[in-house]
Formats: structure tokens, C-alpha cells, sequence
């Protein structure tokens, strides 16, 4: 049986400016991303159905990932078929390693994972271009997925414009032992929002000139996430979590998008593990390091029949 498996990665925020609620009621956004050394894999093998199952070791609960059409790697499925007018149904399995619900995208890579794959299995003639035109269809984190790297994102997300940088970051992550739901975040950034007016989001000139400039240090004091005082109102608790990773020495702390996860930015790979290892001492977690900028999706083994 003919297969292909697709790696694609988690996101993180380095910046995320929301703005008004537009018109299709989407918030206007201006963020920079960046892909992390976190990867889930979708594998999708021939059948004449089209079929999800979802596996991941213990320390990842996958009871809250639908199994249905709802998942939105069935949706990607689905969705390029129509495009292509293939007849043709695929066996998915998708090993996750990105926390769900964690406001690290790891739907969103599922549905990245999943089109580059069925592409593929299908022998589909398609360009990158039309790809993330379909992602975007799919979710606003979709895009980047494919994209990878690091990355602005405006719209709400969906318009991805490579960033050229350089260097290489090193990123602890700490999960929450549950997810929290992005549109809640959203109605708690309403909330606290109530009665003011939010102007265009802008990308922060500290953040980019960092960027630019491959400074650890200034760019773990650049980094911003306009949802983090609503999450730290649903979830309290998270604000000991940044303070912790900024006692054991990271440079920077932050909720990682709608979060839970919270990331900390540290020098390097040793500086990392300290950190993380300082961390789990702590009794926070589960608690994991990663490099970051990484690829964007792409496809890590194919068999043929
Ligand atoms: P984002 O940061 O993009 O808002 P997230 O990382 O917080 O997303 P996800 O893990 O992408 O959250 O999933 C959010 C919800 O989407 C899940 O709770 C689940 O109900 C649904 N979902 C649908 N398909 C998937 C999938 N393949 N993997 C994970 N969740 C999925």
C-alpha cells in the first residue's frame, strides 16, 4: 500500500498584536512567527474511505482531538480532493507531539501535514502557492505551517510573508495538563477590551530590529503577546510559571499565543536544558526545549506499493 508522511512543526508567537474585530468577524492581526522544533506527523495511506486516527505517547491527552470530519486533517482531505476533483478516500494517522489546545497551532499543522501528504499520495500537480491558498481556507495558523521559518503574519494570520533572519534560538516550552480553548481567549480579550477603541496592530520595532540584529537578550525583552493578559486571567496560575522560568535565568517569558504553553527564550542549547531542568525541578511541566527558526512542512518518507 502506498503511503507518504509529512512532518510539520509547532508555532510560537514572537509578537502577536491583535486589533479590531473585522467585518467577518475575525480579529485584524499582526504577529511574527516562528516555527519550532516540535513536530507532529501525519501519515496518509490508500483506502477507499477517508479515516482518521490520532496516537501519541502518555504525556500528550489526545482524548479531546476529534476523530470525525471536524478534524482538520479529514478537512484538508477532503478539501484538496474537491479542489483536484479526486475520487479517491486515505487512511490518516497522525503522531502528535504538539500539545492540543496549547496555543502552539498543532491543528493547524495536522492540516498543513495532511495536504502536503494527500498531495503527494495523490501524485497531484500542485504548487506551493495553491497549497496555502487551501490552507488558508482551512485555519489562519494553516499557512505558516507550510511556510515555516519565521515569519509576519497579517489578515487574521493567513498572509505569510517570510521573514530573512538569522540565527538560531532556543526555546523551553512548559504545557499545561489542559488545553485552553482559543475562541474563550478571544471573548476574554473582548472582555477586557470593552469600551476602548484597538487601533491597527503594528509589529514592534524593538522585536524586528532584534531580530535583525540576532540579540538574544533584546529579543527576549521584545517579545509581546496582546492575548496573554487574557489568558493569565483564565488561567491565573501561568503568571508563576513565567516568573519561575525568569528566575532560572531565561531571557524572555511569554504565553505562547492563545496559550497555555508558556516559552522561554535562553541562549542556547545548553542554556536551554538548564533552564528546563531548573523548571521541572520546580514541579512545573511537562516541560521540553526546542531550536527554532525550523522548515516548514515536508514530506520525511514515502512507500509505494
Ligand atoms: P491555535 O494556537 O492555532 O489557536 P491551539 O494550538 O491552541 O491552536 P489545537 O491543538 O490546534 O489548538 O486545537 C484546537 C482544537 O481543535 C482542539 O481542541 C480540537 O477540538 C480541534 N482539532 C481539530 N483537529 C485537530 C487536530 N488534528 N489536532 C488537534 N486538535 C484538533
Amino acid at each position: 500500500m502506498s503511503s507518504v508522511t509529512v512532518s510539520a512543526p509547532a508555532k510560537i508567537n514572537l509578537s502577536l498584536g491583535v486589533g479590531p474585530v473585522r467585518s467577518d468577524g475575525f480579529h485584524a492581526l499582526a504577529t511574527v512567527y516562528q516555527a519550532v522544533g516540535l513536530h507532529d506527523e501525519v501519515t496518509a495511506r490508500d483506502a477507499d474511505e477517508v479515516s482518521v486516527r490520532v496516537r501519541a505517547g502518555s504525556r500528550l491527552d489526545v482524548a479531546d482531538v476529534p476523530t470525525d470530519d471536524t478534524n482538520i486533517a479529514v478537512r484538508a482531505a477532503l478539501l484538496l480532493a474537491e479542489h483536484h476533483r479526486v475520487q479517491r478516500g486515505v487512511e490518516l494517522t497522525i503522531d502528535k507531539t504538539i500539545p492540543v489546545a496549547g496555543g502552539m497551532a498543532g491543528g493547524s499543522a495536522d492540516g498543513a501535514a495532511a495536504l502536503l501528504a494527500c498531495a503527494g499520495l495523490w501524485r497531484l500537480d500542485t504548487s506551493v502557492e495553491e497549497l496555502v491558498e487551501l490552507a488558508a481556507e482551512l485555519g489562519s495558523d494553516v499557512p505558516f505551517a507550510l511556510v515555516g521559518g519565521t515569519a509576519i503574519g497579517s489578515g487574521r494570520g493567513e498572509v505569510v510573508t517570510p521573514l530573512m533572519t538569522r540565527g538560531e534560538y532556543w526555546w523551553v516550552v512548559v504545557e499545561s495538563e489542559r488545553g485552553l480553548s482559543t475562541p474563550a481567549v478571544y471573548r476574554e480579550f473582548d472582555a477586557l477590551h470593552a469600551g476602548s477603541a484597538l487601533g491597527v496592530p503594528q509589529l514592534p520595532d524593538e522585536l524586528m530590529a532584534a531580530l535583525r540584529g540576532h540579540d538574544v537578550a533584546e529579543l527576549g525583552a521584545a517579545l509581546s503577546n496582546d492575548l496573554q493578559a487574557a489568558a493569565l486571567r483564565l488561567r491565573p496560575e501561568l503568571a508563576t510559571v513565567l516568573e519561575l522560568g525568569r528566575l532560572e535565568s531565561a531571557h524572555g517569558a511569554l504565553v505562547s499565543g492563545s496559550g497555555p504553553s508558556c516559552l522561554f527564550l535562553c541562549e542556547g542549547r545548553s542554556h536551554a536544558v538548564l533552564v528546563a531542568t531548573g523548571l521541572s525541578a520546580r514541579g512545573v511541566g511537562p516541560v521540553s526545549y526546542a531550536p527554532g527558526p525550523v522548515h516548514g512542512a515536508r514530506v520525511t518518507a514515502r512507500t509505494e506499493d
